[in-house]
């Protein structure tokens, strides 16, 4: 007798702007495998956008609590729900692989070799949203003096300034939290040949009481993890290394603000904002998302290329634990791409993004 394979449910969220066409052609991908998986896709923004906020975000989340997972197109605001999949769901590491494939261009003389997994803190940071009115801050009577009036500062914030302020929260519980998923991943890919590090950057220099206490953090997380080996950098000085020799990385772990940018970074040298992809990982439930935006510039040219989306349907089926399933999707991926002859405009090609699509399909 067969035995019965469990069926999931997958919330298909296709976003805004360009996001809905690298969407849809990856569940053409998606569809041409025979997976077991029930497909519930939601509207595209262009939907949302009638709808008002609180409506819009109640729909996604109603949705996402009846699925297992989700795949996320990008919003830009029209679609809903990513602050719920984020805060609400608790999910605190965003894990993005940065890996060069055959066929991808990059600035660098020899990509060849680039393949680490970027680990972002995904609920802290700057990222919680707490802005406010410069007065409001002086008014508190939190000490908004440079350097705690060490110096005498020429130009001090004063309640004569029109100003803004931002704050960047960093707790124990979620950079631990964000860490040991960098270590366990560390773990996990040093069972198959990487070298079992982590490298993280921050500016524990400038601002020893909040980057300086996460990198506290992680230097007792990792503690608990002897067989793996912690490198550290200054963020500014990361940044260099991820163009200069980004050979030895294998998990680089940050903070939620310097993981957007870096990210972005390391996307430039292996292909560009297209071809990363990524997942958010919580303690019981994960949602994936490629790394980039939603492309408004290009939006209706059907040149978006899907790869990054693609890819990240990889790591959602490995996550359900399809594990055949993924590795297929990546090798059709991996082919699509070294074969060359039908990539979209932004790796160097002529082709549209249904066309790329195809040749992923066809190789499945
Ligand atoms: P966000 O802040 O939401 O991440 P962003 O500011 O990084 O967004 P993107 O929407 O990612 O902006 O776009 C940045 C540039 O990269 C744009 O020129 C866009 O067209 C291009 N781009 C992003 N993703 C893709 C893609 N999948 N295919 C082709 N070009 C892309």
């Amino acid at each position: 007798m067969q035995s019965r394979m469990s069926t999931y449910t997958v919330t298909v969220v296709p976003g805004d702007d360009s996001a809905p066409e690298a969407v849809r052609a990856t569940l053409g991908v998606l569809n041409a495998m025979d997976l077991p998986i029930v497909f519930d896709v939601l509207p595209d923004g262009e939907t949302f956008a009638k709808m008002d906020r609180a409506e819009s975000e109640a729909f996604v989340r109603a949705a996402v609590d009846k699925s297992d997972t989700v795949l996320y197109g990008s919003t830009s605001g029209r679609t809903g729900g990513m602050a719920y999949l984020r805060w609400g769901r608790g999910t605190y590491a965003n894990v993005r692989p940065i890996k060069w494939r055959p066929g991808l261009p990059s600035p660098l003389r020899q990509p060849e070799g680039i393949d680490y997994v970027i680990v972002r803190e995904n609920i802290e940071d700057l990222y919680c949203g707490i802005e406010g009115n410069l007065a409001a801050l002086l008014a508190s009577g939190l000490d908004t003096r440079p350097w705690g009036g060490r110096i005498e500062a020429r130009y001090p914030p004063s309640a004569a300034s029109d100003g803004r302020f931002a704050v960047k929260i960093i707790t124990r519980e979620n950079t631990a939290r964000a860490a040991h998923a960098a270590c366990r991943l560390a773990r996990q890919r040093k069972a198959t040949g990487s070298p079992g590090r982590v490298t993280t950057a921050v500016k524990w220099n400038v601002l020893p009481r909040s980057d300086g206490y996460f990198r506290d953090v992680v230097r007792s997380v990792a503690a608990e993890y002897p067989d793996l080996e912690l490198e550290d950098y200054l963020a500014d000085d990361f940044a260099r290394r991820l163009v200069a020799d980004p050979y030895d990385l294998d998990v680089v772990l940050l903070p939620n603000l310097y993981g957007d940018i870096l990210s972005d970074e390391g996307a430039a040298t292996i292909g560009g904002l297209g071809v990363v992809p990524s997942g958010c990982y919580g303690e019981d439930f994960a949602y994936f998302e490629p790394v980039h935006g939603t492309a408004p510039d290009i939006a209706g040219r059907g040149i978006i290329n899907p790869t990054a989306t693609i890819l990240s349907a990889a790591m959602l089926l490995e996550h359900l634990g399809l594990v055949d399933q993924a590795t297929r999707l990546e090798a059709a991926v991996d082919a699509a791409l070294a074969a060359h002859d039908r990539l979209t405009p932004d790796v160097g090609g002529p082709a549209g993004t249904g066309d790329f699509a195809a040749a992923v399909r066809e190789r499945l």
